[in-house]
């Protein structure tokens, strides 16, 4: 990274870069979740709920980009192999192992409301200190709270669609 883009981050870079790292392993682990949960879901209302599942898999993968080309930037090595994914990542990979649609919704949400925390925490560390890492901490925020809303919307469609059924 240039000196000087160096020497205006005002907190200790590795531990920024720590943090990013950690990030990096959930998108990649949040991308893949998703794209394998829209290959396996099962139930009603699946081609809507495909057809997000993939959108979103596809931001969790510009978010990998962003992610790491700021590590980048720090001057730091992104995580180079998936088994440090599961070591260094905040919310953790879950499995689609039931295909249902309402089980695979729940699981997309409860990982976008840790990604929700996590860029919460670092927009609050960067705050005033980096501005760089602040900026895209805020983007990325602003797409996993628009994430979350979209899942919990088409679990809603879907409970009222099963009530409509009774
Ligand atoms: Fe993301
Ligand atoms: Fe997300
Ligand atoms: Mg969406």
């Amino acid at each position: 990274m240039g000196t000087k883009g160096k020497a205006i981050v005002g907190i200790r870079i590795n531990d920024l870069i720590k943090l990013l790292n950690s990030a990096l392993a959930d998108e990649w682990q949040a991308y893949y979740q998703y794209w394998i949960g829209a290959k396996v879901i099962k139930g009603p209302m699946k081609e809507a709920a495909i057809a997000e599942l993939l959108q979103h898999a596809a931001d969790e993968l510009r978010h990998a980009e962003m992610v790491s080309g700021r590590i980048i930037q720090l001057g730091g090595t992104p995580v180079l192999t998936p088994v440090e994914w599961a070591k260094v990542s905040n919310c953790g990979y879950d499995a689609p192992k039931d295909p249902f649609i309402k089980k695979v919704l729940q699981q997309n949400i409860k990982g976008e409301q840790c990604a929700i925390e996590v860029y919460n925490q670092i927009v609050k560390l960067t705050k005033d200190k980096d501005l760089v890492t602040f900026n895209m901490a805020v983007q990325i925020m602003t797409d996993e709270v628009e994430h979350e809303e979209d899942l919990q919307a088409l679990l809603e469609d879907f409970e009222t669609m099963k009530r409509s059924f009774k």
